[in-house]
């Protein structure tokens, strides 16, 4: 193996630092305490497992966790009063509903009902639309894990080629802004996307954003590259695998992210700092 291993638990760690410290200045300063109101429908176990650690990463930074639980069987107007009442309430400065959510319910209404400002999420058109636009916004968690992993390689992305795999409005797509604001050459593959390998391996910068195992080959891999591995798959042994086949791409990669270990640490640490600014903002 001669890739060097990003990695994300480590970074993540050393950002959650920074955040706690930045939550005790806002509460001794400011008097405030920014609070987090995750909302969760029905009882999908992939979901309470990541609302579960987002709750005990919010406490350990010093921030308040309101969880919301509701059943199954809830209705959109029973979702969507939740939300306005959390868009009303002061001691909430970020809002996140997770998904998916319960197949009667419209999730893109739920979504586009959360206060932009309390968006920690970024998903929301406002801040999807400013994103595009290059103004400030709150951005999804995951791209802007992706970019801090790439710029602990790479300080400077201005003028690498950097391709992402994936055009999801979670994932993909706000990546794709991201690395452009970076100045990188950017281009986005896609299920359609013709010759995928030889596009992956013109990369300086390959993040794979899809959920199908070892989509990403040996082959596509650039040697030197930065490899971002956001998928996450579940075998059929039980244990979580990338989209990046990584024993075969660690052999070429310069570097190169763990599954587990990698993104998705930084998703959690990228989801704290969103919620610090949103209360900064309206301290
Ligand atoms: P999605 O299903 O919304 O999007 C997948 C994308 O992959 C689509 O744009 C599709 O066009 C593309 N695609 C499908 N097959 C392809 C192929 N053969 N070649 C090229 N492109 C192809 O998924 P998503 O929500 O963007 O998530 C992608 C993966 O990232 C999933 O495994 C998900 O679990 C994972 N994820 C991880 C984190 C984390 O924090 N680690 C966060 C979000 C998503």
């Amino acid at each position: 193996m001669s890739a060097r291993i990003i990695d994300g638990k480590a970074i993540a760690a050393e950002l959650r630092a920074k955040v706690a410290a930045e939550v005790t200045r806002l509460s001794t300063q400011h008097g405030v305490t920014p609070g987090l109101a995750v909302v969760l429908a029905g009882n999908n176990p992939a979901s309470e497992s990541y609302v579960g650690s987002k709750a005990k990463a919010t406490k350990e930074a010093g921030m308040t966790s309101f969880d919301h639980r509701l059943p199954d069987s809830v209705s959109q107007a029973e979702l969507m009063a939740l939300v306005n009442k959390l868009n009303a309430d002061p001691a909430v400065h970020g809002i996140l509903v997770q998904l998916p959510l319960p197949q009667q319910i419209d999730a893109q209404q739920v979504l586009d009902a959360v206060d932009p400002t309390k968006d920690v999420d970024g998903f929301h058109p406002v801040n999807a639309g400013r994103l595009a636009s290059g103004l400030p916004a709150l951005v999804p968690c995951t791209p802007l894990g992706c970019v801090l992993l790439a710029k602990t390689v790479h300080p400077s992305l201005a003028g690498l080629d950097a391709v992402v795999i994936g055009r999801s409005n979670i994932v993909g797509k706000p990546l794709a802004l991201l690395l452009l604001q970076k100045d990188a050459t950017v281009t986005i593959c896609h299920s359609k996307s013709r010759d995928l390998e030889k596009i992956a391996a013109s990369a300086d910068i390959l993040v794979a954003a899809v959920g199908k195992a070892k989509l990403i080959t040996g082959r596509m891999v650039k040697p030197g590259a930065c490899v971002i591995d956001v998928g996450v798959n579940r075998l059929t042994d039980g244990s979580l695998a990338g989209d990046v086949d990584f024993a075969a791409a660690s052999e070429i990669a310069g570097w190169i992210t763990p599954v587990p270990g990698g993104v998705g640490p930084m998703t959690i640490a990228m989801l704290l700092e969103n919620r610090v600014r949103a209360a900064s903002a309206v301290k």
